[in-house]
């Protein structure tokens, strides 16, 4: 899969793609990554990427110039990319069904907003979405851009060793995980619960589940109405609920 990020800072990007498991997809191809300095998009000496907005106010806007070169360079360069994505705290949220949708894309081009923001006509004419990493405002679009990355990346084939790990993980079915242990078996008086050293593997099964709809109705109970069940799972799901019942009805007695 291509990727190709603009941005102002480039240098943001050395660290977190260099380490862990995104590092290492790149260094095994899995993922062709460029980042593009904004600023070799400009034409004037100064290599200016913003400037002041107009009806006055504070702060500076990025320019729409430079960001149309960039995107046509790439264009000619690389190919026409599926999706332009404009990072923006006022986008449709990144979830994990997004990343599931990125992932199933050739080739994806992410701009990274800084200052006030971007001048309105890239949104309008360059970009092909907009995103937003959740409800607070950033500084520029470079961690939010890392964070799709990160989460795209992730769901590639072959970039995550064991294909299960990624199969069970939070939000995958719309559950969260279950919880998970390592040794030693106790720790500061906290035992491993026993059915995890049981080797029985239904029980193990039985019990991940559980926990994973326990989890979901207790701290995510939005999710709940989308989540998609097999038959096991929405079994414990009436054990759940009715146990749970039994217990605010003997509550209320
Ligand atoms: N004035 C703008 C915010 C600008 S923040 C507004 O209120 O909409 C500067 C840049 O940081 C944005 O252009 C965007 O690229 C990035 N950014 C900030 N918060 C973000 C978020 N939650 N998700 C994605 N990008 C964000």
């Amino acid at each position: 899969m291509k990727f190709d990020i603009v941005t102002i800072f480039p240098r943001m990007f050395e660290g977190p793609t260099r380490e862990g498991i995104l590092g290492r997809a790149i260094e095994r191809h899995l993922v062709d990554l460029r980042v593009h300095d904004l600023r070799d998009f400009t034409d004037d000496r100064h290599r200016t990427v913003d400037d002041v907005a107009y009806g006055g106010g504070p702060g500076m806007v990025l320019k729409p110039a430079p960001l149309f070169r960039a995107v046509e360079a790439i264009r000619e360069e690389r190919g026409v990319p599926e999706a332009v994505i404009l990072t923006s705290p006022q986008g449709r949220t990144f979830t994990q069904a997004e990343a599931e949708r990125l992932s199933r894309l050739g080739h994806v081009v992410l701009l990274c907003g800084r200052y006030e923001g971007v001048d309105e006509r890239v949104r309008e004419l360059v970009a092909t979405e907009e995103l937003s990493i959740g409800d607070y405002v950033l500084t520029g679009g470079e961690l939010p851009a890392l964070v799709v990355l990160d989460a795209v990346v992730r769901l590639l084939p072959g970039v995550v060793g064991d294909e299960q790990s990624v199969e069970q993980d939070s939000f995958r079915r719309g559950l969260l995980d279950h919880p998970q242990f390592t040794r030693p078996a106790e720790f500061r008086g906290l035992a491993v619960p026993g059915v995890l050293l049981s080797g029985h593997h239904a029980e193990v099964r039985r019990w991940r589940k559980r926990q994973a709809l326990e989890r979901t109705i207790d701290r995510r109970p939005d999710l709940l109405a989308a989540a998609q069940l097999d038959e096991e799972e929405r079994a414990i799901l009436r054990e759940v609920q009715a146990q749970r019942k039994e217990e605010s009805d003997d509550a209320c007695d």
